[in-house]
């Protein structure tokens, strides 16, 4: 196959290094996407509903701008890595330049919702009202489309199956909220764990979830936030070597701005929230460095790989939300029903 085929079938170059393709247009590395969902820290989800005052508020909003203007900075002394920010739209009102610094410096703007509200505290009419508020408010300050979404907390679950249809009809062109583990508040943990149609009854939107490890049959989260910081960066590195050269994959990786200031002042959160939320919190500068220089040449924008993925849509499989209606059993014993 000549070169510029192969090429027109791999992903697309951006800033940074092609990764070796097979002759089928694979890449033998899948890509890498370091995505950070930008909000301010009393947004987090163990902070629903905590008592936070007006000051405090506007520090965290404060210090989320300015830990987000330190990540680009770290991205773009690494050589302009390029990136994916899904935004919360009320910090395009409220950080409007921002907002436009990220998408000016390269890096793709994609929604984390209006309010970062999860969507298991939304209807479904409540979530499409937020989410087209959110893309609306980003593009309109932005100035280009927005084409993907993140949920906050990653809350599109099988509690909420009307949400892929929500997604679907909204126009966007990837979901990446699916987190195929086993949790207490998020994950399906039977979904496929490399990109995948996730279709409803409007449709079909292409999901990539988020990376995680496999291990004795069991999908370890590794992707980013706590356990980024929790489990030895060995671990990060486990589940991006096994990411499958044969079959279209992408090692989807995720981070909070405020995860990368240690001297915030801290949430009066409860004992288990209060680990998970502050573990580890001064080495992840350190280890996101780490991870800049060990795969320098892989790093796409989300958007880049769903560009490609497009391209090989037939071999993604497809998995649904909603769970098969199997017809009814007759409870009635008798010999012809058994
Ligand atoms: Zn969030």
């Amino acid at each position: 196959m000549p070169n510029t085929e192969i090429v027109a079938l791999g992903f697309r170059p951006g800033r940074a290094k092609l990764p070796a393709e097979t002759a089928w247009g694979v890449p033998l590395e899948p890509p890498i996407v370091l995505s950070f969902d930008v909000e301010e820290h009393d947004r987090i989800e163990a902070a629903v509903g905590l008592p936070v005052s007006n000051e405090r508020r506007r520090e965290y909003a404060d210090r989320m701008a300015t830990a987000t203007e330190r990540l680009l900075d770290q991205l773009a002394a690494a050589g302009n890595v390029p990136a994916t920010f899904y935004v919360v739209g009320q910090i395009a009102e409220t950080h409007p330049r921002l907002v436009r610094a990220i998408a000016a410096a390269g890096h793709e703007v994609g929604s984390h919702s209006h309010a970062h509200t999860s969507v298991r505290r939304h209807t479904a009419a409540g979530f499409r009202e937020d989410l087209k508020r959110s893309v609306d408010t980003l593009q309109q300050v932005i100035g280009r489309p927005v084409c993907g979404f993140r949920a906050p907390t990653f809350s599109v679950t099988r509690a909420t199956p009307w949400a892929a249809d929500v997604l679907i009809e909204s126009g966007l062109r990837y979901d990446s909220s699916v987190f195929p583990i086993r949790h207490d508040r998020y994950g399906v943990s039977d979904a496929p764990r490399h990109p995948f149609w996730l279709e409803g009854d409007a449709g079909r939107i292409l999901e990539l979830p988020l990376l995680t490890f496999q291990m004795l049959g069991k999908n370890v989260p590794v992707a980013g936030g706590g356990y980024f910081r929790l489990f030895p960066p060995a671990l990060v590195r486990a589940g991006i070597r096994q990411l499958p050269a044969a079959t279209p994959a992408v090692g989807m990786l995720y981070f909070h701005p405020w995860e990368f200031d240690p001297d915030q002042p801290r949430l009066p959160l409860q004992r288990m929230a209060r680990f998970r939320t502050y573990v580890g919190i001064g080495k992840t500068t350190a280890r996101l460095d780490d991870l800049l220089t060990r795969y320098r040449s892989r790093f796409r924008r989300a958007i880049d790989v769903v560009e490609e993925l497009e391209h090989q849509a037939d071999r993604l499989p497809r998995f649904r939300l909603a769970h098969e209606h199997l017809p009814a059993i007759s409870p009635v014993c008798s010999p012809s029903a058994v």
